[in-house]
C-alpha cells in the first residue's frame, strides 16, 4: 500500500511512499535484533566516529533536507534549515557524550564495586509530523551512540526527511540494519513496535491519547518508555515585565510552526492591572506575523499540516468563543489558519484546557503571583512555559512553582540539545537531550569484584 505525501501549502502531491505492513515491520525488528550484538561490540570511539561522519553528511545536505521539510510539512525555510542543523548538532553532541558516559566506582567492603552502562537492545522510535527531523534525531542519536539498534517510524504525513536521514546514515557507514526507517501507519508499524518482544524501549512523541495506549501496551513486555506528549503551556506576564518585549515576542512563542508545537505557549496569563496595555501592544504584533508561502526567507508562519488538522483547530472556535483579534493569511490553496487571539470566560473553557495544536492563543487575567501559579498549574499538562517579570526573585519563585519541565524567564527559548527536555504530569515521562539523556538508553549494571 502507498501513501501520498501532500504539500500542505499547495495541496499538491509531493511523493507517493510505500508503507510497511506488519510482516515488514516484524522482519525489520528481527534484523535489528540480529545485528545488535555486532553494533554494541563496536568500540565507543568508532561508534562516535560513525555518528560524526553521519553528522557531516547531514551538514552537507542541510539545504536539501530543509527543502524537503518545506514541501512535506509546510515548515518555513528558516525553521526547516534550523531543524536539519539540529539533527547534525544532536549527532555531534551524543558522539561526544558516549565517550564520557562515566560509570561509578563505589567504596564497598571486601572488594571493588563498579557500574557499567549497557545498551538496551532494539529501540523503537515513533515520530509525529510536527517536527519530523529534530524529534527523530533526539531519539536515534543517543540510542545509536549508546550501542542500541534502531527502528524508526515517521508520521504517515511526513516520512520524507526521515527516509533521507537513514540514507545519509548508511552512506556514512552505519550498517543498514542498525538504523532502519519504516514508513507506515501508527496502528500497524507503531503497534508492531509496541507488541514485539524484541523491542526493549519505545521512544514516542505525539498525542497523549496514543501515549497512554503505548504505555499500557509496553507493560506486557516491560518495555522502557520515553513519552513526549501534549502541552497547554502558560506565558505569564507580570505587571513589572518589559511589556513591549513580552508583547512583541508572545506571537512567536505560540504561532511558531503554526502552533503545531507541543511547547506552544497557548495560554497567555496577563496580570489584570496591565491587561489593556498588553492587549494594545499585542494586536499589532499578531497582525505583523508574516504568514505565507513557507519557501520564502521572510515567511514566519506556514500552513497547518492537513485539512483534517485545520478542521480540528477550527472546531475550537465555535460561536461561544470570544475572538479578540486575528492576523492574516494568504488566499488560495493551502491549509492556512489565521493567527488567532481569544479571550476565555473561565479557566475551564475548552480553549483554556485542551491542546489546540494550531495558531490559537487564549488570554486570561490574574491578580497576583499566587493566582498566576495556580492558573498555570490548572492543567493536566506540564511541558513548557514562559515568565515575564523584571523582578528576578519573583521570576525564580514562579519558575519553581510552575509544574512544567522546560521553562524560560523573559524569553521563549526553544528546545536546546544540551539541556534536558520533557514534561511533568500528562505531558510525558522521561527527559530527552542534555547531559543525562544517555541514562535512558542504557541499563546500569553493577559488578562486585572480590579482592579477598
Ligand atoms: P498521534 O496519533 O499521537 O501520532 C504520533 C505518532 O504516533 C505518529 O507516527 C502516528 O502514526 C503514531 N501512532 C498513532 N497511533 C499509534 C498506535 N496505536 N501505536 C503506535 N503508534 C501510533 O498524533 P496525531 O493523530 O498525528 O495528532 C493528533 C493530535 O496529537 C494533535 O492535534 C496534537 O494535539 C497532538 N500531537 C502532539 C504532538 C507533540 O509533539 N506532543 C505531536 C503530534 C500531535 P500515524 O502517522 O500513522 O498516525
Ligand atoms: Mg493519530
Amino acid at each position: 500500500m502507498n501513501y501520498d505525501v501532500i504539500n500542505p501549502a499547495t495541496e499538491q502531491l509531493v511523493e507517493s511512499i510505500e508503507m510497511n505492513d506488519e510482516d515488514c515491520a516484524n522482519a525489520a525488528i528481527e534484523r535489528a535484533a540480529a545485528v545488535y550484538p555486532r553494533w554494541r561490540a563496536v568500540s565507543h570511539a568508532d561508534r562516535a566516529r560513525l555518528l560524526r561522519r553521519f553528522a557531516e553528511r547531514v551538514d552537507a545536505e542541510v539545504e536539501n533536507l530543509a527543502a524537503l521539510e518545506v514541501r512535506e510539512a509546510g515548515h518555513t525555510i528558516s525553521n526547516a534549515r534550523g531543524e536539519a542543523q539540529n539533527v547534525r548538532d544532536v549527532l555531534h553532541y551524543f558522539a561526544g557524550a558516549i565517550e564520557r558516559h562515566l560509570g561509578d566506582q563505589i567504596p564497598v567492603d571486601g572488594g571493588i564495586d563498579i557500574t557499567f552502562h549497557e545498551p538496551l537492545g532494539v529501540v523503537g522510535i515513533i515520530v509525529p509530523w510536527n517536527f519530523p527531523m529534530p524529534i527523530a534525531g533526539w531519539g536515534f542519536a543517543p540510542a545509536l551512540a549508546a550501542g542500541n539498534t534502531v527502528v524508526l517510524k515517521p508520521a504517515e504525513l511526513t516520512p520524507l526527511t526521515a527516509i533521507r536521514l537513514a540514507a545519509l546514515a548508511h552512506e556514512a557507514g552505519i550498517p543498514p540494519d542498525v538504523f532502519q526507517v519504516l514508513p507506515g501507519k501508527g496502528s500497524i508499524v507503531g503497534q508492531a513496535f509496541v507488541d514485539h518482544p524484541k523491542i526493549a524501549k519505545i521512544v514516542f512523541t505525539g498525542s497523549s491519547a496514543v501515549g497512554k495506549q503505548i504505555m499500557a501496551g509496553a507493560a506486557n513486555t516491560m518495555k522502557r518508555i520515553t513519552l513526549e506528549l501534549g502541552g497547554k503551556s502558560a506565558n505569564i506576564i507580570f505587571d513589572d515585565a518589559d511589556l513591549e518585549r513580552a508583547a512583541a515576542t508572545a506571537p512567536y512563542g505560540v504561532f511558531d510552526n503554526a502552533g503545531q508545537d507541543c511547547c506552544a505557549r497557548s495560554r497567555l496569563l496577563v496580570q489584570r492591572s496591565v491587561m489593556d496595555k498588553f492587549m494594545t501592544l499585542l494586536e499589532p504584533a499578531v497582525q505583523g506575523v508574516k504568514v505565507g508561502a513557507p519557501g520564502y526567507e521572510s515567511t514566519e508562519m506556514g500552513p497547518l499540516i492537513s485539512a483534517q488538522q485545520r478542521k480540528r483547530v477550527a472546531s475550537f472556535l465555535d460561536d461561544s468563543v470570544d475572538i479578540a483579534f486575528t492576523g492574516t493569511i494568504p488566499a488560495g490553496a493551502g491549509y492556512w489558519f489565521k493567527p488567532t487571539v481569544v479571550l476565555a470566560k473561565t479557566a475551564q473553557d475548552r480553549v483554556m484546557t485542551e491542546e489546540i495544536f494550531g495558531p490559537v492563543v487564549t488570554v486570561f487575567p490574574f491578580d497576583d503571583e499566587a493566582e498566576a501559579i495556580a492558573l498555570a498549574n490548572d492543567s493536566i499538562y506540564g511541558l513548557s512555559g514562559s515568565i515575564w517579570t523584571e523582578n528576578i526573585g519573583r521570576g525564580l519563585r514562579v519558575a519553581r512553582g510552575v509544574e512544567a519541565g522546560a521553562l524560560s524567564l523573559n524569553s521563549h527559548s526553544a528546545v536546546r540539545y544540551n539541556t534536558p527536555f520533557g514534561g511533568f504530569k500528562q505531558s510525558g515521562i522521561g527527559r530527552e537531550l542534555g547531559p543525562h539523556a544517555l541514562a535512558s538508553f542504557t541499563e546500569t549494571k553493577n559488578l562486585f569484584i572480590a579482592t579477598s
